[in-house]
């Protein structure tokens, strides 16, 4: 073995140091780098980047033409549609858009609620003027742009009397914020909501022989609720559960939140419940309704994705099937 001698390498070494990186090199390592930043923090804030990013690149889609309806359903002027549940419930659709939101407008003797605004492409207030004489308040099931729609055209607005929002508000007025509108995606403002009623969840709200009960049901977003009618054993779930993909990517949402809010519902809700979404199927023209087993089904997928077992697909979102009728599209690693 040949001993290498003092000084052989250092000057082989402190040559590849001080020859200058050619300038072509230079630009292509700085290029690598910042690209490297950007793939990075843009995964990380990928969430919120999302948004902004598909208002860029999608397109906002126009309305399609009036589609047939099915029985018991009728338009009340060019955009909605009016199907009554029951003689004092009546559902509003919006067929004609993409999201084919639904309202809907519960009314008492002395008082009506609207649960959620539509999606804002034509006023709401005039179909609900129309429906009933009485005092309506309109409470949001979450901050959602597609829930928020009209509200500002309703005199009285109610908000779930959860703490983060109540720290939120400034002189009774709360603005969503960015990530809590998400209105990026249809070049919308959020509106400034003045809020006449904290509803505490789990308090009944008298409408005048009639009771409805908030449930926080945080998952979709922190603050979702969903209105509770005992007597009917019916939930008006907002996003939380409805005929679509669910979503559990966007800014605020919550695989772990889904998952507490599902045993809670399997917990305290009846076994005949039945559950009234805010979007509608995509073949008819019916109020979104489902039932425990659709539930159950949720819960199921929903522990299995804890435990790591469930069967996905997709990179983002991550597509979690659940049944025919529901799939949770959730975040990269979100257990
Ligand atoms: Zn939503």
């Amino acid at each position: 073995m040949t001993r290498a001698r003092r000084g052989d390498c250092s000057p082989t070494l402190s040559r590849h140091f001080t020859r200058p990186i050619p300038r072509t090199l230079g630009l292509v390592i700085v290029l690598v780098l910042v690209l490297a930043a950007i793939i990075t923090v843009g995964f990380a804030k990928r969430r919120t980047l999302a948004p902004r990013l598909a208002a860029l690149v999608v397109e906002r889609p126009a309305p399609v033409a009036p589609p047939p309806l099915d029985r018991g359903v009728e338009w009340s002027g060019e955009w909605y549609t009016v199907q009554h549940l029951d003689e004092v419930t009546i559902a509003i659709g919006e067929p004609r858009s993409e999201g084919r939101n639904v309202s809907y407008l519960l009314l008492g003797s002395s008082r009506a609620v609207l649960f959620d605004a539509g999606e804002g492409w034509a006023d709401l207030s005039p179909v609900v003027h129309d429906l009933t004489d009485l005092p309506v308040i309109v409470i949001p099931s979450h901050l959602h742009y597609d829930h928020l729609g009209s509200i500002e055209n309703f005199s009285a607005i109610a908000l779930p009397d959860l703490p983060a929002l109540r720290a939120q508000a400034r002189g009774g007025v709360l603005v969503p914020t960015f990530d809590q509108f998400l209105g990026v995606v249809v070049n919308r403002q959020p509106p400034a909501l003045h809020v006449a009623e904290w509803w505490k969840p789990g308090d009944p709200v008298d409408l005048g022989g009639r009771e409805v009960v908030v449930r926080h049901t945080p998952g979709h977003t922190p603050e979702s609720i969903s209105l509770w009618d005992p007597a009917r054993r019916w939930l008006f779930s907002g996003d939380y559960i409805t005929p679509r993909p669910l979503f559990a990517f966007l800014p605020g949402s919550s695989i772990g939140e889904y998952r507490s809010t599902a045993r809670t519902l399997m917990a305290v809700l009846p076994g005949d419940a039945v559950f009234w979404g805010a979007h509608d199927e995509l073949d008819d023209t019916l109020a979104p309704q489902l039932t425990i087993s659709d539930l159950h089904d949720l819960a199921r997928v929903l522990e299995a994705i804890g435990r790591g077992e469930a069967e996905v697909s997709g990179f983002f979102p991550r597509v979690y099937p659940v049944n025919d009728q529901l799939e949770i599209w959730a975040d990269i690693g979100d257990r």
